[in-house]
Parts: structure tokens; sequence; C-alpha cells
């Protein structure tokens, strides 16, 4: 369905819980509950992570729920589930207690290309960024790491051509904002990390001193 076409049909179809169909939201909070938080240890293992210091991966992909909603998020136009999306993040912090681990961190949410931008509308990481600063009371830079490439959806792509595709798309605008900082680098999710990854080595290039990643779940 066409971005229009979903608009228009929200304005004439009330919303409804994806799994229950209970009318109201596009999910409600019973299946929200559903939604299982992971435990932060033993840590979720990530392809691509050389550059990261850990990955923290806060849910499961293999919950029909979550992908839906993710689903939903990104293709789907529908801006507004970031601020459900970020909570499951932000109970994953909790459940956790991460959230004096990461007091003297900034966050950075993996940006998009200018032109993804535009036809998406928004950056689902940057929503996710913005609600996780709000728990975390961290400052957040968005104007320092840029996606300077245009690239295919990695999803289409095999693992050899995904590193290709995403090597060198990151460029470093503003240094002085990364040099010496412990950097949340925050996405919605991750397959095999290669881009997280290769966002990772130019914020150390530039003077980070750790990168951790974020994600609700690993697909
Ligand atoms: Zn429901």
């Amino acid at each position: 369905m066409s971005k229009f076409l979903i608009f228009l049909k929200s304005l004439f179809f009330p919303k409804e819980c994806l799994d229950c169909g209970m009318l109201g939201e596009f999910i409600c909070s019973d299946c929200l509950k559903k939604i299982p938080i992971r435990p932060s240890k033993p840590p979720e293992k990530i392809r691509y992570q050389d550059y990261l210091d850990q990955v923290h991966v806060a849910s499961f992909y293999a919950n029909q729920i979550l992908a839906k909603l993710i689903d939903l998020y990104k293709f789907h136009y529908q801006e507004n589930l970031g601020t459900i999306l970020s909570q499951i993040a932000i109970d994953y912090l909790k459940k956790n207690q991460l959230t004096a681990t990461l007091a003297d961190f900034i966050l950075i949410p993996l940006p998009l290309h200018r032109r993804r931008y535009l036809e998406r509308g928004f950056n689902q990481s940057q929503i996710i960024a913005q609600n996780i600063k709000q728990y975390l009371n961290a400052p957040l830079i968005d104007d320092s790491l840029i996606r300077t490439k245009y690239t295919k959806h990695q999803t289409k792509l095999n693992m050899n051509k995904r590193l290709k595709n995403i090597s060198g798309v990151f460029s470093i605008t503003n240094k002085q904002k990364i040099i010496g900082k412990k950097i949340l680098l925050i996405d919605d999710v991750v397959t095999t990390g290669a881009s997280l990854n290769e966002a990772a080595k130019i914020l150390r290039q530039n003077g980070a001193i750790k990168v951790i990643g974020l994600v609700l779940a690993k697909n």
C-alpha cells in the first residue's frame, strides 16, 4: 500500500491492535506486555562488531508482535509508533540496570542519507534516540555523524555485498563533539551489524573512546 493510501485509510478506519484486534491503538497495553525484554547477559552475538565494545539488543525479532510493530513503524509511515518502540529499549535499560552505567554517554542515532530521510519522512533511529535521551537525560548529538552515500536497502543484499555496500558511507562533520566521548549508538534493528560497526569505526577514528550499540531487536 502506498503511504498516501495508508494515510487515507487511517482517516476513515479506526486503529486496532495488531495482535488482538481491539479498537483504539496499534497495540493495546495487554499485547504490548507480550513483547519480552531480553536480559543483557549473555550478550547477543552480532557478526560484525569489531569496533563496538558491546551491542545491547532489547528484545526478540522472533516475537511476531514486535516484528509487526517495527514493520509498521518503518515501512508504513507510522511515526508515532516510535514512542511505543522506544519504551521497549527503555524497559531493557531499566530491567538490566544500565541507567547508571550509561550516565556519561552521549547518544547518537544511526543517520539516514538525506534522500532516504526525505523518502521516509523521519529517521526511525532518531526518534528512538530522542525518547531515550529523555529517559537517560543524556546529550543527543545528531549533526556530527552523517551518511554521505546513498545505498540500497541492506535487507536485499547478501553478507559480502552488505559489507561492500556500507563501506565508507558515513562521515564526521564535527569532530570536536566526538573526541574523548563515550557513545551509545542507537538503531532500530541489527542484522549483521555491518552498518552499526561501520559507524562505530568512523566514530573511533575520530576520537570516541567507547562505542556501545543499542537496538530493539536482531533480525
Ligand atoms: Zn491487543
